[in-house]
């Protein structure tokens, strides 16, 4: 046998063996195949169904097996929060970029993919587990910014929940603001989280504003709320007993929430506690971001200022961002969803008795700046709005 023909035989023989195989045993992993056709370089997944575990809209797996510059389609099957226009991959499973849209038919998207490297990680958004927020969490403990590291509690599962504080000293007697930013609640919403995360890495840069809020405003971080479905890949949203962000009661089941309310009312007391966020990813067809707001009939006339006082300064920041801002902002109340007061802003806002501000923050997911970027540009952009918003709202000295 010739070199040539030897080395053909190889290739031959290569060709016919790499199969392409999906993994998704990983924390966060989702994907139940319905089809796989190796000639045809077709697969067909939804996302892996998790009992009592919400909605089944999050997918996340690593494809092997690819030949380098093949056409592979994937068709993703579900329901429409599980069918983004756009997939997200990763290369190295750490930075994550979209796929070409994807073309949707009835129930089902097919993404047609090509890469140069047998193996590629596949998701319905760039994912963000506990693994990211720890690395998140060691990576601002290192820098000298007065980050302190503190478990907010514990899961049913057992996982500790981490979390980041800055409690800077007060000046001259004087209160300091606070402000409690939250994501998670919603396993499935990924980028969310990446938000967070974004305005944390603003927090701790060198930006003459980061430096300002850090140095005088009492400040909490939790990553991820409910670190259980997030790294069982389920979606979380409507789980039984009842969705996560409807446990705002006085009698919640989720330790997080409970231990969440202990603190907020601690700053309350302490009168440092001006502004709430809850990061959220809202539905595929809302295509700017939005504020979800405690219904008027809620709120005091001192809070209802400061709402728009928020709604106004947010918009100055948000609305130059790529992913942009919808001009209206939306209530949570008794038209929107039945338990309505066991959301967490408005169990913030009729639990605190400073007119502190307590808003849902939903990112859009659905549009060509909902990557990893850019969600932590926004975040960035949340960052400058709350140091602007407590510059404005600043007690005037007597
Ligand atoms: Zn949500």
């Amino acid at each position: 046998m010739s070199t040539f023909l030897a080395a053909a035989a190889i290739c031959v023989s290569l060709t016919t063996t790499a199969e392409l195989s999906i993994d998704s045993r990983f924390p966060g992993g989702s994907a139940q195949v319905d089809s796989l056709d190796q000639a045809a370089r077709r697969i067909v997944i939804r996302p892996a169904p998790h009992k009592d575990a919400g909605w089944q809209c999050w997918w996340s797996f690593k494809l092997n097996g690819i030949h380098p510059g093949e056409r592979i389609q994937l068709i993703v099957k579900g329901m429409n929060f599980a069918r983004p226009i756009r997939a997200s991959f990763s290369l190295d499973g750490r930075t994550w970029q979209h796929t070409a849209p994807g073309n949707s038919e009835k129930d089902q998207i097919t993404y047609d993919l090509q890469f140069e490297q047998p193996g590629v990680w596949l998701a319905w958004g760039p994912p963000f587990q506990l693994s990211h927020a720890k690395e998140l969490i060691a990576r601002t403990s290192k820098r000298d910014t007065g980050a302190k590291e503190f478990t907010l509690a514990t899961t049913k599962g057992g996982s500790e929940i981490p979390a980041l504080r800055w409690d800077p000293p007060a000046r001259d007697g004087n209160k300091r603001r606070g402000i409690w930013l939250q994501a998670g609640q919603h396993a499935w919403e990924s980028g969310a989280r990446w938000v967070g995360a974004g305005f944390v890495d603003w927090l701790i840069s060198d930006e003459a504003e980061a430096k300002s809020l850090r140095a005088t405003t009492r400040i909490v971080y939790i990553p991820i709320m409910d670190i259980d479905n997030v790294e069982l890949g389920a979606g979380g949203k409507d789980q039984k007993p009842h969705d996560h962000n409807r446990d705002w009661s006085n009698e919640p089941v989720f330790s997080a929430v409970r231990a969440a309310q202990l603190l907020i009312q601690e700053m309350d007391e302490a009168e440092e506690f001006d502004l709430f966020i809850d990061l959220h990813n809202p539905a595929p067809n809302d295509l700017k971001p939005f504020f979800f707001v405690s219904p008027a009939m809620l709120l005091s006339k001192e809070r209802a200022a400061r709402q728009q006082e928020w709604i106004d300064t947010a918009t100055l920041f948000l609305s130059q961002e790529k992913l942009s801002l919808a001009p209206k902002h939306k209530e949570s109340g008794p038209g929107y969803h039945p338990l309505w007061r066991e959301i967490s802003k408005n169990w913030v806002t009729v639990n605190t008795k400073r007119p502190a501000v307590s808003v849902t923050l939903e990112t859009s997911y659905n549009t060509p700046h909902s990557t990893q970027e850019g969600y932590q540009a926004y975040g960035r952009a949340l960052g400058r709005s709350i140091h602007a918003f407590l510059e404005r709202t600043k007690p005037r000295a007597n």
